[in-house]
């Protein structure tokens, strides 16, 4: 048996969808992108939706719709992928970086001490499915831009995340939680934001007054987020289900597994076991066909030589992150907690 790190999951009816867009010979961005944009935001609680080709796009936009320009500095975490800082190059700023708290999202405190004159946002990714602490960064007045990449679904105080910040982003690449191939999406409640972004976008009969991208999505991959978005509060259930399992299955060993304070809801967009074994724990698990990996292949102060960061530095030399998604099935979670189970028991 092979388990994958991570697979989507598209059924017959994702398949329909798409090909009935194709078939009606109307495929860029039309009818479709609007409706995927109307369904995302109101899934979340946002006012606007603009779709897009990517969540990195979707990053650069939010950047730009703040102002950003050469100079600024703007927060991102160290332990998240390269797209936050790439966004922010792309806009001439400065990324600021900073180190995470144990459950692996931006740590309020060191945004705090990093905050200067020239700093005009803060990135908040909710790594993993788990939100970031919100309240914290809200207060710090700055603007904060939601990065629901992984999340779509979470709670944080009984309300959506995506309903924080003052921009709100998200990616529909293949393994998120839904997809549409390659997409993403910029959410917000401000109508001025909305505009800029939307204005951004494209370029064909607009002005040369502003920069502007070829960022759009196509009405076939609409269509596919569509289907997918149809099917959300299942994966998640479906997510939650099976992080469940882990827990009780893994909870006898010497690990250490995702710990949340009662005010915050996870989607377990990722499984996370922290052990110093974690090599030896994906060499043998790879032996049984069961595809673990490292959740951030490089932390980015890592990737620039900067020191200090002990809670990203924690965390990449330990944590593994376990195969979890909805097109698991009941016999695959059983073969993999067998294995994983015997392999931690060995170990
Ligand atoms: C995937 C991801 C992105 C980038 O999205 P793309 O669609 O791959 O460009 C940004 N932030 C986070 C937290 C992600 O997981």
């Amino acid at each position: 048996m092979i388990i994958p790190h991570s697979s989507p999951l598209i059924d017959e009816k994702d398949i329909q969808a798409v090909s009935g867009v194709l078939a009606s010979g109307h495929i860029a961005q039309g009818e479709k992108v609007k409706e995927f944009e109307k369904e995302v935001a109101e899934f979340v609680g946002s006012s606007y939706g603009v779709a897009v080709s990517s969540g990195t796009s979707a990053l650069h936009l939010a950047l730009l719709s703040l102002g950003i320009k050469k100079g600024d500095e703007v927060i991102i975490p160290s332990y998240v992928c390269s797209s936050l800082y790439m966004s922010i190059v792309q806009s001439r700023a400065i990324p600021r970086i900073v180190d995470i708290n144990p459950d692996f999202n931006l740590s309020p405190v060191s945004v705090k001490n990093a905050l200067n004159s020239r700093t005009k946002a803060v990135i908040a990714p909710h790594m993993f499915g788990t939100p970031a602490e919100l309240d914290e960064l809200i207060h710090l007045d700055i603007p904060v831009i939601e990065d629901c990449a992984q999340s779509l679904g979470a709670q944080y105080r009984n309300k959506k995340v995506g309903n924080f910040g003052r921009i709100t982003i998200c990616s529909f690449y293949a393994t998120k939680m839904i997809t549409t191939g390659e997409g993403g999406m910029v959410l917000t409640n401000d109508s001025d934001i909305f505009q800029n972004i939307l204005e951004r976008r494209e370029y064909d009969k607009k002005t040369l007054k502003i920069s502007r991208f070829n960022y759009k999505m196509t009405d076939f991959q609409a269509a596919l987020g569509l289907s997918q978005l149809k099917k959300l509060d299942y994966f998640i259930e479906r997510r939650r289900m099976i992080a469940e399992t882990y827990k009780k299955q893994f909870s006898p060993f010497n690990i250490q597994l995702p710990e949340l304070p009662s005010y915050k809801k996870s989607v377990f967009y990722r499984y996370i076991i922290m052990t110093e074994k974690k090599d030896i724990v994906q060499k043998r698990a790879y032996e049984k066909g069961i595809i673990c990996e490292r959740p951030v292949s490089t932390p980015i102060h890592q990737e620039l030589g900067l020191k200090q960061f002990p809670g990203s530095d924690h965390a990449f030399d330990n944590a593994l992150s376990i195969p979890l998604y909805p097109k698991l099935t009941g016999k695959e979670i059983d073969y993999l907690t067998d294995k994983i189970c015997a392999i931690l028991r060995e170990i």
